[in-house]
């Protein structure tokens, strides 16, 4: 059984799925794996190394596609290397079905197994297989890390002979796993920590790492039966605005986490709330790329909005790939090992497994 992968466009994209320790652990299982030349060369993983433990390296991409049983990736590969998929390949990556719908159409029309690994259901068997648990808490971590290096004052209290610094205020907008990492690293440096969801089950979570969880008054809780969110009344919209717009008044650094799953994000930091905050706030948007959390979110821009600054990017975890691909790779080696039939040697696409069924594209 053959793994292959294809380097990323790393102006894009400079995560990937195989790392030399998950190259290890997939040779121990009996699968032969063949990468691109100067696959992880960016992040310091030599095409050496990975020749030691066994890894083929090419240099022609075409070769390397037709050769796999199972080609790993993270984004959908660019269109010349797509079509040189044939039927019965199987494609594995975080493919964006949504945005990329036309083309896994194709694909699958050709035969071609598709699994998206943000399908992924958040049952606890699926646990280790999950990558947008794994990459939402390095991005929670990320986003206090890049908000707080643009905030121009410190962070924790300071008592000193000259004075006292007042320790930051933090809010943190959606507490799923994004959320509950910012709101831990934000007070483990000291901050002083506030949350709000629209799940109640939530509440517990931030008090639990220290944070103090605003509700919105007389809101029900509206959570999915799969954990997600729900959309907003516009009654439950004003009453947040409310509670957010004086809250606002007082804090020094926002980070939004807000998410819908398949809809635009909700615009939950408004206009009026942005004007009355204090002069040298920041504002970091993880929720940009999906449309953004805030008026004036915009990705890969810093925009100033009356002495706020307000940020957020195409891709965070660019920013840590190396810890990123780690998790990745782990959660990808996890995902098809669940894939694979070790007694008969092949790969067995269980549509009872529900893991299997709800990642494949039909
Ligand atoms: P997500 O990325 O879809 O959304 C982030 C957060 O934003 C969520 O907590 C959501 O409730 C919140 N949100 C949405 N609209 C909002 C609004 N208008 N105002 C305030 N907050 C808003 O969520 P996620 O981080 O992927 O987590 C989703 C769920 O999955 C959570 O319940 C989490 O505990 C659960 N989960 C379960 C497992 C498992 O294996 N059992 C693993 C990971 C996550």
């Amino acid at each position: 059984m053959k793994i292959v992968s294809v380097s990323e466009d790393i102006k894009f994209e400079r995560r990937i799925a195989i790392t030399p320790e998950i190259a290890k652990k997939y040779i121990a299982l009996g699968f032969e794996l063949s990468i691109s030349e100067n696959y992880g060369e960016h992040l310091g993983f030599r095409d050496d190394e990975y020749k030691e433990l066994g890894v083929k390296i090419y240099k022609d991409e075409k070769e390397i596609i037709n050769s796999g049983d199972i080609i790993v990736q993270l984004g959908l590969p660019s269109d010349d290397k797509i079509s040189l998929i044939k039927k019965n390949q199987i494609l594995i990556g975080v493919l964006n079905p949504y945005k990329n719908k036309e083309k896994i159409e194709n694909l699958v029309k050709n035969k071609i197994n598709i699994f998206s690994l943000e399908l992924l259901p958040r049952i606890t068997r699926a646990q280790s297989m999950d990558i947008l648990s794994s990459q939402a808490n390095l991005a929670g971590y990320k986003a206090v890390i890049e908000s707080f290096a643009n905030f121009e004052k410190a962070i924790p209290m300071m008592m000193t002979a000259a004075g006292t610094v007042p320790a930051a205020k933090v809010l943190v907008v959606g507490a799923g796993v994004a959320g509950l990492q910012a709101i831990a690293t934000a007070k483990r440096m000291g901050a002083i920590v506030f949350a709000t969801d629209v799940r109640m089950a939530s509440k517990e979570q931030v008090e639990s790492l220290g944070g103090k969880f605003l509700t919105v008054e007389g809101s029900e809780n509206l959570e999915t039966e799969g954990g997600y969110a729900k959309e907003t009344s516009e009654d439950f919209k004003k009453k947040q605005e409310e509670l957010l717009r004086e809250t606002l008044k007082k804090i020094d650094i926002v980070i939004c986490t807000a998410l819908i799953p398949g809809k635009k994000a909700p615009v939950i930091i408004k206009d009026n709330m942005i004007t009355n905050m204090q002069t040298g706030s920041v504002i970091y948007d993880l929720a940009a790329v999906q449309g953004g959390n805030t008026a004036y979110s915009e990705v890969d821009k810093i925009i100033n909005k009356d002495g706020v600054r307000i940020m957020g990017e195409t891709n965070i975890l660019n920013k840590l790939p190396i810890s990123a691909s780690s998790l990745y790779a782990k959660n990808l080696f996890n995902f098809v090992t669940n894939l694979y039939d070790k007694e008969n040697k092949k790969i067995n696409i269980n549509l009872e497994d529900e893991i299997i069924e709800k990642t494949l594209i039909k």
